[in-house]
This record gives structure tokens, C-alpha cells and sequence, in this order.
């Protein structure tokens, strides 16, 4: 998208979201997965960009199902006017599950606790349920004797009428490392279990296991249904796959501020907190009012780069709670000038990847962290004039 030439006046920084390009995003896995349905995952704020408006956008692109961790998020995508498939996949001790059952959400159980508390939620409706196998994540899900506990146990409350078995699902710990062996055994674990619930005479009519990675390079895991997250936003599910563009998505995020301050130093300048940072020559700095306090990623510091004006500039010292100060060198600028953190890279920004790589962490952090002052806005139908 081509970003308004005054930079926001609302907050200290925003984050740009286009809707257009996350919709195109979602083709291209459909494409990557065309016999799968497909599960939008807007799970933490979807991914930080905005769940009602992301959801929303999901839909209209086709996704027949949403995917979030918690039955609040469930919730407030219903409060968001959502009336699809939703499932809400974590099942925290305590959780009160009847609100998010009545209002139609799948839930998940990978225990017999997690079973016992969807059957005793004292909703009114019928929980629909998703049962959860760990096939090598060691994360959620059963296993062993335990997922032959829970089989028999949904088994009996279905025969009862008290829940529909409507999925069974697990989740791929290697994916974005495509020649992983754990791949393969995770796949082979999964069949496994849907053979052992089948011989149940329980065979639930959604099997699924992709994640974003695994949608984009391994069709056997495809089943009935993918849940795509990062992939959706426009980042790559990891380096090993390669950069958003090589997997033909667009970066849905912008991330943008303006400078506060800007003036000349001299050589020997130390900079921020510690000193980390002492210039080398004569040099601009310019301020810019974001920071970790906004949810940047402080071991971003002296590592990471922002676009000004045409350039690349590296951040100068330590990321503060609510500041960053950048080496400008001789850039010409001017308090105002618009700085892009991150962005879909079309005018040479760098991209979530960048700062991910600077911090020695994923993109998923470095997108769905942001949030505090940051103001998010939405810009659908502008695609880049390039
Ligand atoms: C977050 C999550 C996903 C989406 O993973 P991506 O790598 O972002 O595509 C899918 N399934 C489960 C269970 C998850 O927790």
C-alpha cells in the first residue's frame, strides 16, 4: 500500500494493516491447499493485527473456519459479529467454556480433564469437540494409555448425546524445517490415532494438522483442514522456507512513525542508555517516540534498521520503553518525516523478518507483540502503485 504522506497524528506510531493483501495471501494457500478447508488463525489479536477486522476479512476470502487459543478470543470474535466455525483450542484450568459453547464455538480436549470440563461446562447447548493428540510436541494432547482414555471416554459421551465429536487434530513441532524426520513421525502418529478412534466407531469429519509451514510443503498432511497463521499475515513460517516473496505472500503489516526530533552531534557521541552506541563522525540523529514499551523488541538494540526517506538507518543504541533514537548519517530530514520500521518491502523497507533476524527471535514475536500506544489502522483497497 502507498502510506498517506503525513504520518499519524494519533498515537506515537501505527501499524498499518492491508486487508487486501492478507485476502491474497489466504488464495495463495488455498491454493497451496486447494482440497483442504481452510482455518484463518487470528489468535493473540490475530497475530497482533486485529482479530474482528482481520476475521471479518477472513471470511470474505473464503476461510470456512477461524482458529483462536482461548475461549475469550472465541468470544470476542462473536461479539465482532462472527457466526461461522470458530474453534478455540486451549483449555486452561478454570476456563469458564458455557458462554463460548452457547455461542456455538468448537472447543478442544487434550485430556480426560480437559473432557470432564467440556461435558460438566453446564452449557446449554451440545459441546461440539475437537479431541487433541500429541503425535511429538509434547505441548497439548494425549498419547500412550491417556489417548486411549480420552478416545473411549468421548466415545461413551457421544453414544450418551452429551458432546459431537466433530475433529480430532494435532499439531507438527519441525514443520518449518521441511526435512525434519519428526515430520514424518508426527504423520505417521496421527494416522495412527484416527485408525485407533475409527476402530472406536468414533470418525469425527475434521482431521487436521498443517500448520501454515506445513500447508506450504507437505500435502500428505493436508487432511480436511489447514489452520493458517503466519503465513496469512505475509510472513514466512521460517528462513528455511524461504522470504515472503519466494513463497508468493505480501506483508500485511506496516509499521510506521515519524520522527520526533532530529539533530546534528559530533564525533564521540555516546547514545541512549549505556553508551552502547558512540558515533563515529559528525551525524544526524533523529528520534523516533515507539519502543519496547510498545512492544519492540528491545535486543533490538544497535542491530536492527528502519527506512527514512529513501534509506536504510540503523537504530542507535539501546531500544527504550518509549523511544529509539537512529543514525540518519547525512540523510536529509526534518521532524515529521515518516520511518518505517518494517513493511512489505516494496520501497526497500525492512521486513518483520529483518528486525526478527537483528533480535535473534521469529517474525511471529516481532508482529504479535506490538500493541500499548500503537494505533492500528486499516487500508484495504490500496494495493501499491509501484
Ligand atoms: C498458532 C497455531 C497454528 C498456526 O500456526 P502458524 O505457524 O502461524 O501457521 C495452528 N495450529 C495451532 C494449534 C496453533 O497453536
Amino acid at each position: 500500500m502507498t502510506p498517506p504522506a503525513t504520518p499519524p497524528s494519533a498515537g506515537p506510531a501505527e501499524a498499518l494493516v492491508d486487508l487486501d493483501a492478507y485476502r491474497a495471501n489466504l488464495a495463495v494457500l488455498r491454493e497451496a491447499a486447494p482440497t483442504a478447508l481452510q482455518m484463518a488463525v487470528v489468535k493473540a489479536d490475530a497475530y497482533g493485527h486485529g482479530s474482528v477486522e482481520v476475521a471479518a476479512s477472513a471470511r470474505d476470502a473464503g476461510a470456512e473456519w477461524l482458529g483462536v487459543a482461548t475461549v475469550e478470543e472465541a468470544r470476542t470474535l462473536r461479539r465482532g459479529g462472527d457466526t461461522g466455525p470458530v474453534l478455540a483450542w486451549l483449555s486452561p484450568a478454570g476456563a469458564d467454556l458455557a458462554p463460548a459453547i452457547d455461542a456455538d464455538v468448537d472447543v478442544a480436549a487434550g485430556s480426560v480433564a480437559q473432557l470432564d470440563a467440556v461435558l460438566g461446562s453446564g452449557a446449554a447447548k451440545r459441546p461440539r469437540v475437537h479431541l487433541k493428540v500429541d503425535t511429538g510436541m509434547a505441548r497439548g494432547g494425549v498419547r500412550g494409555a491417556e489417548l486411549t482414555a480420552l478416545f473411549e471416554a468421548a466415545r461413551d459421551a457421544q453414544r450418551a448425546g452429551r458432546l459431537e465429536v466433530v475433529g480430532v487434530f494435532s499439531h507438527l513441532a519441525c514443520a518449518d524445517e521441511p526435512a525434519s524426520p519428526v515430520n514424518a513421525a508426527q504423520e505417521h502418529a496421527f494416522a495412527d490415532a484416527v485408525t485407533e478412534l475409527a476402530a472406536l466407531g468414533v470418525e469425527p469429519e475434521l482431521r487436521h494438522l498443517a500448520n501454515s509451514a506445513a500447508t506450504l510443503t507437505r500435502p500428505s498432511v493436508h487432511h480436511d483442514l489447514v489452520r493458517v497463521g503466519i503465513a496469512s499475515y505475509g510472513l514466512s513460517p521460517g528462513p528455511l522456507l524461504g522470504t515472503p516473496a519466494d513463497l508468493g505472500l505480501t506483508p500485511v503489516m506496516t509499521l510506521r512513525t515519524a520522527l520526533a526530533l532530529v539533530r546534528r552531534v559530533p564525533p564521540g557521541t555516546g547514545v541512549s542508555y549505556g553508551h552502547t552506541y558512540v558515533t563515529k563522525r559528525e551525524t544526524t540523529l533523529g528520534l523516533i517516540p515507539v519502543g519496547y514499551g510498545d512492544g519492540l523488541l528491545r535486543a533490538a538494540s544497535n542491530t536492527a534498521s528502519a527506512w527514512v526517506n529513501g534509506q536504510t538507518v540503523a537504530i542507535a543504541g539501546r531500544v527504550c520503553m518509549d523511544q529509539v533514537v537512529l543514525d540518519l548519517g547525512d540523510t536529509p530530514a526534518r521532524r515529521g518525516d515518516e520511518v518505517v520500521l518494517f513493511g512489505p518491502g516494496d520501497r526497500g523497507e525492512p521486513l518483520a523478518e529483518d528486525w526478527a533476524q537483528a533480535a535473534g527471535t521469529i517474525g511471529y514475536e516481532v508482529v504479535t507483540r506490538l500493541g500499548g500506544r500503537i494505533v492500528r489502522r486499516y487500508a484495504a483497497g490500496s494495493r501499491p502503485a509501484q
